[in-house]
């Protein structure tokens, strides 16, 4: 085993999601602590064309394992690709976004080479052959400190936005290998009949620098589109309390929070939302939070970097326009 660091770029349809370049960054650094070197791997059908954009954000080598069988995600097929991968690779750290797809995917692996595992870290940092990673646990409430040996494979999913990505460097060229895959009828008993795009286009609140969400005091789907209004402005995402899903103002895929998605932006709008522990734990790790509330008790005042005692209805739009207004000059 060399002491590589092994980063899984995640990508669907050719697009890779904004966490695997941040995590790059991560490689890089901890790989130079030992004198290693960042490493990435593609895995789907297609992709070997991203190898240049991978190395233009740090890797040094690119492992691609190319298959129309991994077109789309599927548990089976994508561990026994990433653990090719990882065996042509020979990489002591392996680092994987936490999403949905990245946790799936890190522990099966983890499971495949007895590896040690731990999963949504906020930091990661080496220690000797060791590895140290730390977590919010507890809705956020404390911060667990976990130290990986390094007498065998370490796996570690980090958060999205936990690091910054490095500036692209261009004409950066990295060493391409690609790694055969062999699987069985077996390895594909999921099929796929057929796919259909649902989703509005819009950005998810997981991959945005910003996020601009809103409350049950929205009190319908239709008002919503003063929150869209302003994250367009901010080219963010929308989304929501969980009382704003139940209510049907917005799709679940908007939840922000201990049964939604964990999010950690640049910049966290709450609008008309209270501040429950539950929606804390999904988005107190943002950079900057700013409160929107006409209630100077609401627990969102407590996490808040900026707040304002105000009626998001009247609120909202202001901020749009003069957003809009920076925008033009
Ligand atoms: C097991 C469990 C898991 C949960 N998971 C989640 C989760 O993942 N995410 C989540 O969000 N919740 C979750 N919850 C629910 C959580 O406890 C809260 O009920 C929910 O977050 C409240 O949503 P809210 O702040 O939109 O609504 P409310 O609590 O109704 O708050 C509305 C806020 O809007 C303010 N307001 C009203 N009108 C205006 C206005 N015109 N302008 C500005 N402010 C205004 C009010 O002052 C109030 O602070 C969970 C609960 C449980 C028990």
């Amino acid at each position: 085993m060399t002491s590589n660091v092994l980063v899984f770029i995640e990508q669907r349809r050719g697009k890779v999601h904004p966490a695997s370049y941040q995590l790059l960054n991560l490689a890089t650094q901890v790989a130079a602590q030992t004198g290693a070197q960042a490493e990435a791997c593609i895995v789907g059908e297609g992709v070997a064309s991203l190898a240049d954009a991978v190395a233009a954000q740090g890797a040094k080598k690119v492992y691609i394992v190319d298959d129309p069988v991994l077109a789309l995600y599927r548990a089976i097929p994508y561990t026994k690709a990433l653990v090719a991968a990882l065996d042509a690779a020979a990489a002591k750290i392996l680092l994987v976004p936490t999403t949905f797809m990245g946790r799936d995917l890190a522990s099966r692996v983890a499971a495949r080479k007895r590896a040690a595992l731990a999963i949504d870290c906020t930091e990661v940092r080496q220690d000797g052959a060791d590895l140290i990673a730390v977590k919010p646990m507890y809705a956020g409430k404390f911060s667990g400190t976990f130290r990986l040996t390094g007498d065998r494979l370490q796996v570690v999913t980090v958060r999205s936005n936990a690091y910054s990505a490095a500036a692209p460097q261009t004409g950066a060229r990295a060493d391409v290998q690609s790694v055969a895959l062999s699987l069985t009828d077996r390895d594909q008993r999921l099929k796929i009949n057929e796919v259909t795009a649902t989703g509005s286009g819009v950005k998810d609140v997981t991959e945005a620098d910003i996020v601009v969400s809103g409350g049950r005091s929205l009190k319908s789907a239709e008002n919503f589109k003063i929150l869209y209004d302003l994250a367009a402005a901010l080219d963010g995402a929308v989304g929501a309390s969980r009382a704003a899903c139940d209510a049907g103002y917005q799709p679940h895929t908007r939840q922000v929070g201990l049964t939604g998605k964990v999010v950690t932006p640049k910049l966290y709008i709450a609008c008309g939302i209270d501040g429950a522990i539950q929606h804390l734990a999904g988005m107190r790790g943002s950079k900057v939070i700013v409160a929107i509330n006409t209630k100077k008790e609401a627990p969102i005042f407590k996490v808040a970097t900026y707040g304002c005692i105000a009626d998001l209805f009247t609120l909202v739009p202001l901020l749009t326009e003069e957003f809009k207004k920076l925008k033009e000059h």
